[in-house]
């Protein structure tokens, strides 16, 4: 009777904990390979996954990196609670064919001593700037350190945090930074729900209320496919929406110009409808690019 073949089991991927990554990313780059970066906090889901093989089908060497960034968390958020899984996060990650792995201790990234932040400016003062005030010079900070240790060709991010792509493309571009960004599709639960590390910390009951933020975002991508232009309008309907549902506390919902943090009052071209809101103590964003009916010319 013939075997079948044993099936290989994935690879795992070389992990690097401090920045000797930096000697291996540059090796790679001299031999020619194209080098894809995709920065995350661990606790891996499908999201990540998906940006892991967007990188996989553009790169010769993919590299995620893991590190949960104190810095880009308030004093009153969940930095100590985050979800962490690290071996999880390695078998995942080695279904993706991921090469490596850079995954610093927190010494590597933010000495004892260290007091030097990036200011992103405006574009990180409104919407989720304007309730977590330091979160994105945390997040620059981190991902210019990360740049400078893993000086990848491309660096991938997900849609999911639209104002964060915003913020690190005018980063890229005011810095004069040697990559290239790409932005990859919110993925959701089959229900709708962006996925999010953060949602395990929601209770069952809080899951199913959580689903009316994405309700809202596609009530106004319907009203503005009806022809409604009126953001004042649409942002009624869609506070009453969750208001229904109760149980959440939102905290905005900002309409702007796609690829912008600009506020617009009519929806006149491609709009990007942001939103975040606390389900019990869960704070969750979300997003969707909504389109006028006909484009004004
Ligand atoms: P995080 O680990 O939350 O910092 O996320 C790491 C990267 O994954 C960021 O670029 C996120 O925008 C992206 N990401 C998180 N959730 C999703 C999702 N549901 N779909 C696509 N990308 C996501």
């Amino acid at each position: 009777m013939p075997h079948s073949p044993p099936t290989a089991a994935p690879r795992q991927p070389a992990v690097y904990r401090s920045g000797d990554v930096r000697e291996a990313v540059l090796n790679a780059r001299r031999a020619g390979q194209r080098v894809g970066l995709v920065p995350t906090m661990g606790s891996l889901h499908e999201g990540h996954l998906s940006l892991l093989r967007a990188a996989r089908d553009e790169c010769d060497l993919v590299i995620a990196s893991i590190f949960v960034n104190p810095t880009q968390f308030g004093p009153q958020e969940d930095f100590l609670a985050y979800p962490r899984n690290f071996d999880g996060d390695l078998a995942l990650l080695a279904t993706t064919g991921c090469n490596m792995v850079f995954a610093p201790t927190e010494e590597t990234m933010y000495g004892p001593n260290h007091s030097t932040f990036v200011e992103v400016g405006p574009v990180g003062q409104v919407l989720e700037g304007e309730f977590r005030p330091t979160h994105f010079r945390g997040v620059a900070t981190v991902v210019l350190k990360l740049f400078e240790l893993v000086p990848a060709d491309v660096a991938y991010f997900g849609r999911k945090d639209y104002q964060q792509t915003i913020v690190l493309r005018r980063m890229i571009e005011d810095l004069n930074l040697p990559f290239k960004m790409r932005v990859c599709p919110t993925l959701r639960e089959p229900d709708g729900l962006a996925m999010s590390s953060r949602n395990v910390y929601l209770s069952p009951h809080e899951r199913r209320r959580a689903l009316a933020l994405f309700r809202s975002l596609r009530l106004a991508e319907q009203l503005a496919r009806d022809g409604e232009r009126q953001v004042q309008t649409i942002r009624q309907k869609m506070e009453r929406e969750i208001a229904e549902t109760g149980g959440i506390d939102l905290q905005y919902v900002a309409f702007v110009a796609d690829g912008t943090v600009s506020p617009v009052e009519q929806i006149e071209g491609p709009t990007t409808v942001a939103l975040a809101a606390k389900v019990g103590t869960t704070r969750l964003i979300d997003n969707l690019l909504i389109q006028p009916l006909t484009p004004n010319r």
